[in-house]
């Protein structure tokens, strides 16, 4: 059994047995990592404070070779994420990203730059434009696993897509007019919503949250990243609902 120190996010916490929380941590050298914090449920609220989502800490864990579940132990709190906590609707948009991720990554598959956006993502969702970063962190993700949407041409054919194309979930980008009448789970794309879409891909992070974004094309957006996830995942987010009902529409 080897011991291990590491740093990582806080995606989800259950109780497990009398006294003990199983804790699903992001880690930044592991990737996803499934800790049992034995005994700690009797511990003071202020210690409790540690196993809250979202909370970034650091761990030394004892790894189990044959098991997936490692023993954790000497957690402390690197940021409590306050900044996050100060409005229901924060929490709505840090709790849709840590479902992403613990949805998105099995355990034990480490992404330094997965981290690293969930890092940025939660440092920039109370400083700007929420949407705007989650937006963002969903394409740059996408991009990490293997799964980013084909944008610049017809992802059936592969011609060039001029003013008017589709989007398809099912084969994941968008799709010229000729193509579209064979796939049913196609539905039409604005170019503006298209052009944003690859200023995301092709910015750095840091540029691509302060694009400024219609109204209209945050709608759009919001729309297309629903069916796609919808479309490519077993179970629909759970945090998908409540961010509909309490994070505000941007207003740029
Ligand atoms: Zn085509």
């Amino acid at each position: 059994m080897a011991i291990r120190k590491d740093e990582g996010f806080v995606l989800a916490r259950i109780p497990f047995r009398e006294t003990s929380i199983l804790l699903t941590v992001f880690s930044q050298n592991s990737g996803k990592l499934k800790l049992l914090m034995k005994g700690v449920r009797n511990d003071k609220r202020s210690k409790l404070a540690r196993f809250e989502p979202f909370t970034h800490v650091s761990f030394v864990y004892y790894e189990k070779i044959k098991s997936d579940l490692h023993l954790g132990t000497d957690m402390e709190i690197l940021n409590s994420q306050s900044s996050l906590r100060s409005q229901i609707a924060f929490v709505s948009y840090a709790s849709y990203l840590t479902e992403l991720v613990d949805t998105l990554f099995h355990v034990h598959d480490p992404c330094r730059d997965a981290y690293e956006l969930l890092r940025y993502s939660f440092k920039s969702l109370s400083d700007g434009a929420p949407e705007t970063v989650v937006r963002v962190f969903e394409l740059k993700v996408l991009a990490e696993i293997g799964w980013l949407p084909t944008l610049t041409k017809c992802v059936s054919c592969a011609e060039q897509v001029n003013q008017l194309a589709y989007f398809s979930p099912r084969q994941g980008g968008i799709i010229c007019p000729k193509c579209e009448p064979k796939d049913v789970s196609t539905f039409p794309i604005s170019r503006g919503a298209r052009e944003t879409l690859l200023y995301f891909v092709t910015s750095k992070f840091q540029d691509a949250i302060r694009l400024k974004i219609s109204v209209s094309i945050g709608q759009e957006l919001k729309r297309i990243s629903e069916k796609f996830f919808r479309f490519h995942l077993d179970y629909p987010l759970r945090s998908t609902k409540f961010l509909s009902e309490v994070a505000p529409f941007p207003t740029t």
